[in-house]
């Protein structure tokens, strides 16, 4: 059975109760979850009228394991049932992929995350010329002069690299001199056990702040796209 990818259902942002993303400037936008095959499936059988989305494949799947297929859709709480029974293996089958923009500091631990896959804009080969950098809120909390000590250590590192260039040393060199506040734009493959974890861990108290506005989004998101699988957390 081929499984394409089809357009997410509409996520509307307004409506976000814990977005922190706005908070400290950053993006997290869904591009694609796994969803049914198209429709131009050769013959009615090829196309599984039934998987309609994501968590109709994963309890297709599941239930294949007790040949229980005809029983498709009839309990509403199968999926989170064979997540207590640690059945988990069942919602890798679906994924849903992000595009993140945040700071480097955040994507340097996002990419910690081994199952996931990854694609991020490249200081090898692009160069950073314009100052694009994540503030975090803390800094303006702080001290009244913590912000003005944070502005000017952007516009050295990045004076420094416009110098560096200017020597003709190569992008990937003269960014040694860039910092974590750097912004930077990733588009991230997750699978639904994985993004499971992912949301756990980075939404505790003691995970990146940052990070956890990423989290948080993407809780949202995906309780809003695959709620039998996110419910819980
Ligand atoms: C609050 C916090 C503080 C942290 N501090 C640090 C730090 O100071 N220094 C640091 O280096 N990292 C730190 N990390 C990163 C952390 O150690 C993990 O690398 C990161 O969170 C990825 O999670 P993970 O290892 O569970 O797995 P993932 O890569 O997300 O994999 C998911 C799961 O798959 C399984 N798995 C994946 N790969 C393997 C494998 N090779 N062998 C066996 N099982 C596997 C594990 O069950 C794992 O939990 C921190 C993370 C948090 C949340």
């Amino acid at each position: 059975m081929e499984i394409n990818i089809f357009s997410p259902k509409n996520v509307n942002k307004e409506n976000s109760k814990d977005d922190m993303t706005e908070i400290y400037n950053i993006e997290v936008k869904l591009l694609a979850i796994t969803g049914p095959i198209s429709a131009t499936a050769a013959s009615p059988e090829e196309n599984e009228s039934h998987l309609t989305g994501p968590e109709e494949l994963i309890e297709y799947a599941g239930r294949l394991c007790w040949d229980s297929t005809d029983k498709l859709g009839t309990t509403s709480d199968r999926i989170q049932k064979w997540i207590e029974m640690g059945h988990e293996s069942v919602i890798e089958h679906a994924s849903a992929t992000f595009y993140i923009r945040a700071s480097r500091a955040l994507t340097h631990e996002l990419v910690r995350h081994r199952t996931a896959s990854y694609s991020q804009r490249s200081q090898r080969y692009v160069r950073e010329i314009k100052p694009q950098f994540i503030t975090p809120p803390e800094i303006n909390a702080a001290t009244p002069d913590a912000p003005s000590i944070f502005e000017s250590a952007m516009q050295h590192a990045w004076s420094s690299y416009k110098q560096l260039l200017n020597l003709g040393i190569k992008p990937e060199i003269a960014r040694y001199v860039l910092p974590n506040a750097c912004e930077s734009q990733i588009v991230m493959t997750m699978n639904f056990r994985e993004l499971r974890h992912f949301i756990k861990l980075r939404s505790d108290r003691r995970s990146l702040p940052e990070m956890r506005a990423v989290a948080g989004r993407i809780r949202e998101i995906m309780k809003t796209q695959a709620p039998k699988s996110f419910e819980d957390i």
